[in-house]
């Protein structure tokens, strides 16, 4: 076992004990959000065939040159249609956006710059060759436009349609146990004996868990007793793919996930040199990756977002841009001071915005780290090296929560 380990080394660490990747195949309907498996090749040209931008005249452009020319109408081309007047020197088809280009056809004018008259029309505008969209001209047939470990996104989902596919291999969601442990904890909307709290962190956490594209197998919180969490690990081991605890990993007496884990489990590391969050625990229990978490609020949730997080995208060979992330990492001008930690990653809540050409950063909301409305109050986390501290103008690194 590690103890006070860098952020990097838990990562590498914890990557030492991955996830399972499977994969399973899912229709367009249930696509979205999904991350896809293998990259998809479009099994078509888009457009398949050349048509039209607008509604209007398809014609030769060469007829047109002069304005108020009057040419013959041979038919219509409407989207959907395969039998279609070609078009010959003086003549003009009617056609509607995305209706194929009749043979002989150059050129496109739009119906706002044409008057008809029985089975002719005068055009008064311009013929356009820009408004024919060209066959493949957006993607070949062959060409793998989605790439593996991307999120499918609602145009994502559409592309893959656009591209021929009814059913898509996408990383089957991990199946992820979320415990929370501690006496004190009871469910919202019971009423609450001396010194109880709500119990909030599964909701938060089994919440992040589905932002990362797992699936959350929440447990109502169990009290500090080590049989019942030892039940409980069991249970959740054997149904889930990894386990997170909440809860019952600091120095206290109570801290129950610790001396289970230290007796029972196999722990990687313990404790992460970062603030707020120091306390995790990583190893494994009956063979499964567990994470225990803080117990404060913010703790869990900013250890979720900088280590479980990267894990499991990971783990699901998520890419970096595309793939599911809770956190964008950029550079923001503090615009007030920030204590950093020593020898702590410093992670104090901030707010991020666009000011002129950069991101700039403040806080307002007090930093405790059982206050968790500081983290809905704020949109970033500061990435304060160990040992500094940030002046009034400084630029920082910061993560952009999304
Ligand atoms: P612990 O890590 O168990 O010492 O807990 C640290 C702090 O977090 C204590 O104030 C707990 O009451 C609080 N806490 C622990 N678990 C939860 C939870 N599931 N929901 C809300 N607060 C919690
Ligand atoms: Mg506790």
């Amino acid at each position: 076992m590690e103890t006070s380990v860098t952020l990097e080394r838990a990562l590498e660490l914890a990557s030492q004990s991955p996830l399972p990747r499977e994969t399973e195949e899912v229709g367009l309907d249930d696509a979205h959000g999904r991350l896809l498996a293998a990259d998809l090749a479009s099994k078509v040209d888009d457009p398949r065939f050349d048509n039209s931008a607008m509604d209007g005249w398809a014609v030769r452009e060469a007829d047109c040159a002069e304005p108020g020319a009057t040419l013959r109408i041979v038919g219509t081309s409407q989207a959907g249609s395969s039998d279609i007047p070609a078009v010959g020197a003086g003549e003009a088809c009617s056609i509607m956006t995305g209706a194929p280009l009749p043979e002989g056809a150059d050129a496109i004018v739009m119906v706002e710059d044409s008057s008809t008259e029985g089975d002719s029309v005068t055009i008064s505008g311009p013929a356009r060759p820009g408004y024919i969209r060209r066959r493949g001209e957006n993607l070949r047939e062959g060409e793998p436009a989605l790439t593996a470990g991307t999120v499918l996104t609602p145009a994502a989902v559409s592309l893959a349609a656009t591209m021929g596919h009814s059913a898509i291999e996408v990383v089957r969601r991990p199946r992820v146990a979320v415990i929370g442990v501690g006496d004190e904890l009871t469910q919202p909307g019971q009423p609450l004996g001396d010194g109880a709290i709500y119990e909030s962190n599964t909701y938060g956490i089994a919440s992040l868990v589905t932002r990362m594209g797992g699936e959350p197998v929440r447990h109502e919180a169990i009290h500090d007793s080590i049989d019942l969490l030892r039940e409980t690990l069991d249970e959740a081991a054997e149904g889930c793919d990894a386990i997170l605890t909440s809860g019952g990993v600091s120095m206290g007496k109570w801290d129950i996930v610790r001396s289970i884990m230290e007796e029972e489990g196999e722990v990687s590391f313990w404790r992460v040199q970062m603030r707020p969050g120091g306390p995790p625990l990583f190893g494994t229990w009956r063979g499964k990756p567990i994470f225990g978490l803080p117990g404060n609020p913010v703790s869990s949730h900013v250890v979720f977002t900088v280590l479980v997080a990267p894990w499991m995208a990971s783990c699901m060979g998520a890419d970096a841009e595309t793939g599911p992330r809770l956190a964008n990492r950029v550079r923001v001008v503090m615009q007030e001071p920030l204590r950093g930690a020593e020898s702590k990653l410093c992670m104090r809540r901030i707010s991020i915005s666009q000011e002129g050409d950069s991101l700039v950063g403040t806080t307002s909301t007090h930093q405790g780290s059982g206050n968790i409305h500081s983290m809905v109050a704020h949109n970033g986390l500061s990435l304060l090296p160990p040992g500094t501290d940030s002046q009034e103008g400084d630029t920082i690194d910061a993560l952009w929560l999304v």
